[in-house]
């Protein structure tokens, strides 16, 4: 039986960027609320993993000490400071600098590495932290609605210490911010499977992007065609993810598990149900791993409460109820059936040419 964690305060799921903003934190105390009604932390190996603050240090493991001083001034006296000292006009109205930033923003990756650390003492198999899962922050400034980058924290955190990691980001969005930290190293594979088109954020995650010096090979990226489906999606994870994550034969996996990849969310084009969610969570757990499973994007409130309530379940190796799942999900048929396919294919041709197992 594998022991399962879930991280929780509720206060990584209390916090408010902006009245208006699409990322909605409250998401994630639903997800707690839906498996406690279920009754998932009652089973015996279920584990709640009590968040904690991550330290000045251990946000330096990414992040410069002068953006952690920055993010601490606009934390505590956003209104009074110049909006150019905290980024471009962009970053400005999607990452926007709130009261008690740095504090939501370090519990949150502290919750990670409390995760992590129920993992590496082998304490659980795996931990959950939905509120997790920030991936386009930067070393120096914020971007995408994330300030600190939580799952390279907890990458950098598990190659410090000796560990090789594989770490697949399924959002939609490409997870330039881990990709960039780990960019000449080959301890760390990073795989990104992303939509990928001219006007979508953040813009980056071609094949072509493949690392440098040691590191050439080891970040790995999907690009996939809008309106990618269940189908087409199992296609290039297939193809990409499992023997990937086999050949480079990782001490830890650390995923990001961003449910934007949702046919209704509201701000990307691609076309997965929970049925295709859950089968790449069914693909992370086959991999028999420590495991490190963190949130992401996801801005369909009630996509996000099942898909991850669902990922957790699978964890815990519980079966899924039926009401947390689509009654229907959207397959294209036709030529369009051809058209997405084949662009799966392609895409996952060049992620692997591309790879250190070319
Ligand atoms: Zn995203």
């Amino acid at each position: 039986m594998t022991l399962a964690g879930f991280g929780w305060d509720p206060r990584v799921a209390e916090y408010v960027m902006r009245p208006d903003h699409p990322l909605k934190p409250y998401r994630y105390r639903l997800v707690y609320e839906t498996l406690q009604q279920i009754g998932a932390f009652a089973r015996t190996n279920a584990r709640i993993v009590k968040g904690r603050m991550a330290s000045d240090d251990e946000l330096a493991l990414v992040h410069s000490r002068e953006y952690i001083q920055r993010v601490r001034r606009f934390s505590d006296a956003a209104s009074a400071l110049p909006p150019d000292a905290w980024g471009d006009r962009i970053t400005w109205s999607d990452t926007p600098p709130w009261p008690g930033m740095h504090q939501d923003m370090a519990l949150v990756a502290g919750t990670s590495l409390a995760c992590m650390e129920e993992v590496v003492s082998k304490r659980a198999r795996v931990a959950f932290n939905g509120s997790g899962g920030l991936h386009h922050a930067k070393s120096d400034r914020a971007s995408g609605f994330c300030v600190y980058n939580d799952p390279a924290i907890v990458v950098a955190a598990l190659v410090r210490d000796g560990k090789r990691v594989a770490y697949v980001d399924i959002d939609a969005h490409h997870g330039d911010g881990v990709q960039a930290a780990f960019y000449d190293t080959d301890r760390a594979l990073t795989i990104s499977l992303h939509e990928f088109a001219p006007w979508f954020f953040p813009g980056t995650g071609r094949p072509s992007e493949r690392g440098e010096g040691s590191g050439a090979g080891y970040s790995v990226n999907v690009a996939l065609a809008p309106e990618t489906d269940d189908t087409a999606y199992a296609i290039a994870f297939d193809a990409v993810v499992p023997p990937l994550v086999r050949a480079f034969a990782p001490d830890v996996l650390v995923t990001q598990g961003g449910f934007d990849t949702y046919f209704n969310c509201p701000i990307t084009q691609l076309a997965l149900s929970t049925h295709g969610y859950e089968r790449c969570y069914r693909a992370f757990a086959g991999f028999d791993l420590p495991w490190v499973a963190l949130g992401g994007g996801g801005y369909d409130v009630d996509a996000v409460r099942r898909g991850w309530s669902i990922a957790y379940l699978v964890m815990l190796g519980v079966e899924i109820p039926a009401e947390l799942h689509d009654r229907a999900a959207p397959r294209a048929e036709g030529e369009d059936r051809e058209l997405l396919d084949g662009a799966a294919h392609r895409a996952a041709a060049a992620a692997l040419a591309a790879s250190f197992l070319r």
